[in-house]
């Protein structure tokens, strides 16, 4: 993904104002630095856990969001895309994964209506 590079540039780059910062609190330099080394340290590791989240939220949209048609199997046979289980006729998502079907392409026998009202 694009914009996880930009995410490990700016780590990169914490990451070496973190080692200079370092080597300016171990020439036992102001408090301020060790201050500066704890902050940078924590900016990282939320933008490490940003981008993990960032993906997780992805991976979700994409199992749960985005459709995948299902695969016709012959007869009434249909099976999930994703987990390859079978699905139930016309349901939305899978009964077993949770993905997100789609039913156009399949010749799906409709249910048959009840006669009368
Ligand atoms: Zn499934």
């Amino acid at each position: 993904m694009k914009k996880s590079k930009n995410y490990q540039k700016i780590i990169s780059q914490l990451d070496n104002l973190y080692i200079h910062v370092s080597e300016m609190a171990k020439a036992g330099g102001d408090e301020i630095w060790s201050k500066d080394k704890k902050a940078l340290q924590e900016a990282i590791g939320i933008i490490d856990d940003y981008e993990k989240a960032t993906e997780q939220a992805a991976l979700l949209v994409q199992r749960y969001e985005v459709g995948a048609k299902v695969i016709h199997r012959g007869m009434s046979i249909c099976v999930c895309p994703q987990c390859g289980r079978r699905a139930r006729i016309n349901h939305a998502y899978c009964h077993w994964c949770g993905k997100k079907l789609i039913w156009d392409s399949v010749p799906v026998p409709q249910k048959r209506r009840k006669n009368g009202k």
